[in-house]
């Protein structure tokens, strides 16, 4: 039976990079995509938009521009590519706030992120990808860059692969210097067996991130990347399953 779940999904992969291909020339390609989604069953990632609510995260050095509103806004341009592309996006918010958890009482914090752990586990996902913006004391550093826990080999597959799309199409371009993708020890990236990365999209704390990083044709452009290197990741998964 596992071969066969298998190959159902690696027909919806093949699918979703069908749909990308189509989606180049005509974007969005909706009746396509549904036509792929009644023929196969559809691989699914979790899209995590980082904090939220009274969590605001970092802020934007000159703008004030909250992390928790821009993570949602490049999490739910990249929920609309996946959809395109025959893939199922599940969010753990689509607003700005947190959830309680039934075993946390005095710590939104933690009630929260156990709260985006649970969505993790019952959805038993293909991938996870949680998104942020840095921040660092000095204001000269910038570019994006991918996390994973060192003990899930997916997760660093899917980071690395990230990463270098990343520098090719943001990093370099944006003249930001280059990144290896890392391991980082978060409750997001160890809370499920699912490959989970997180992306920090860029800082928030220099001035030419932060103009990038609030401008809207840059968020879409930055979430066509997560796109990409989300298909290419459950490509390379399905295959190896094979
Ligand atoms: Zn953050």
């Amino acid at each position: 039976m596992q071969v066969i779940r298998d190959k159902n999904k690696l027909f919806g992969i093949a699918a979703a990079v069908l749909a990308i291909v189509i989606a180049a020339f005509a974007m969005g390609a909706p009746l396509m995509a549904a036509a792929i989604r009644q023929r196969s069953s559809a691989p699914v990632v979790v899209v995590d938009a980082g904090h939220g609510g009274a969590d605001a995260g970092v802020l934007g050095g000159r703008t004030g521009a909250k992390e928790s509103n821009l993570n949602l806004k490049v999490a739910k341009l990249l929920g609309e590519y996946l959809e395109s592309g025959g893939i199922r996006a599940v969010y753990t918010r689509t607003g700005d706030s947190m959830h309680s958890h039934p075993s946390v009482k005095n710590n939104k914090k933690r009630a929260d992120m156990f709260y985006r752990g649970d969505v993790i586990n019952k959805t038993a996902p293909d991938a996870v990808i949680s998104i942020h913006m840095n921040f660092y004391s000095s204001a000269a550093r910038r570019g994006a860059q991918a996390f994973f826990d060192k003990t899930d080999e997916g997760g660093r597959e899917y980071a690395e692969i990230l990463q270098e799309l990343l520098n090719r199409d943001v990093n370099s371009e944006l003249g930001g210097r280059e990144y290896s993708a890392l391991s980082a020890e978060k409750y997001l990236l160890s809370c499920s067996p699912y490959p989970a990365v997180i992306v920090e999209c860029g800082f928030l704390s220099n001035p030419l991130d932060e103009a990038a990083l609030v401008d809207p044709d840059f968020q879409a452009r930055l979430a066509y990347v997560l796109f990409q290197a989300t298909v290419i990741f459950l490509q390379k998964t399905a295959l190896s399953r094979e």
